[in-house]
């Protein structure tokens, strides 16, 4: 089973939700903390890491002796990741995006591969959960390789937890995609409203069961709420704004470990996600 985590904006306690329902579950669990960009769930988790590994992308190596200038390479590269100079071939590594074309093409056979480090995957475990993260090279823009990376790591006879990152480009998609269910977390704000919304249509987009956390649920007005019933969102937990818990947070400290009723209750947001699953006829499915 494939939980991700997701959110439309970020700030609204989507690596809170991931590692205390991991820490509710306490064993068959793992958390995949994708938000390659900037991990942080491994600060909650407090996970002993065992091993990494460092991730590349092929990028093509031009062997100039064999080339002949011919330029079939730049033009089918539809990133515009190669370009034939006078007697030079210039290789623009950070825009090429693996595919290639370019070797498949050179008549010459002047291209070969060489790696471009993306980032690294770290794999570790607290007490009976295990735990992966990546995290993207400094200076790196491309991070859907480096999340497909982690989740390839899933064990599938787990329950996987995944961290995903926020906003609704290509990096969520590629955390969301192939999940059993989306559980999205907002807040009840004007901009918590917008960014769900951008959210949920691209949840529909890929037809996957979803439900809402509320986060810091007694601030800001209703219309998250009203948002939700109108659309049959299920919303399967409210947090409410609470000082205690956010000196928790400060602090590095979980909620279900500093307040032992909120176990019970990530316990029954992972149950209630585990029945949409098993039921899916009478979920109430992002795709209207
Ligand atoms: S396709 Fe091959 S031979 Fe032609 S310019 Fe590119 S590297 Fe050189
Ligand atoms: S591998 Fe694909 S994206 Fe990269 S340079 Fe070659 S054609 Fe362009």
């Amino acid at each position: 089973m494939i939980i991700s985590v997701a959110s439309g904006k970020g700030g609204t306690g989507k690596t809170t939700i991931s590692v205390n329902m991991a820490l509710a579950l306490g064993a068959g669990v793992e958390l995949l903390d994708c938000d390659v960009e900037e991990p942080n769930a491994h600060l909650f988790l407090k996970p002993v890491i065992e091993r990494s590994e460092r991730v590349e992308v092929p990028v093509p190596l031009v062997d100039l002796k064999k080339c002949t200038f011919c330029r079939k390479c730049s033009d089918i590269c539809r990133f515009n990741a190669l370009a034939v100079v006078g007697k030079k071939v210039l290789v623009f590594q950070e825009l090429c995006h693996s595919c290639g074309g370019c070797m498949a093409v050179c008549p010459e056979g002047a291209i070969t591969e060489t790696g471009r480090e993306l980032g690294t995957v770290n794999f570790g475990a607290r007490g009976d959960i295990r735990f992966i993260n990546g995290q993207l090279r400094v200076g790196e823009a491309m991070s859907p390789p480096l999340i497909k990376r982690v989740r390839a790591e899933a064990d599938l006879q787990l329950i996987t937890i995944i961290d995903a990152p926020p906003g609704t480009s290509c990096p969520v998609i590629a955390a969301m995609n192939g999940a059993d269910f989306i559980l999205m977390v907002t807040e009840p704000t004007p901009f918590g409203l917008h960014d769900l919304k951008l959210a949920v249509e691209a949840v529909r987009l890929l037809g996957i069961p979803c439900g809402l956390v509320i986060n810091r649920a007694d601030i800001g007005d209703r219309k998250v709420f009203d948002y939700a019933e109108s659309e049959k969102l299920p919303v399967l937990l409210t947090i409410p704004f609470d000082r205690r818990i956010a000196v928790a947070y400060s602090q590095g400290k979980n909620i279900v470990d500093e307040f032992p009723e909120w176990r019970e209750r990530f316990g029954d947001l992972f149950r209630k996600i585990e029945a949409i699953i098993k039921d899916r006829g009478e979920a109430v499915s992002c795709a209207k």
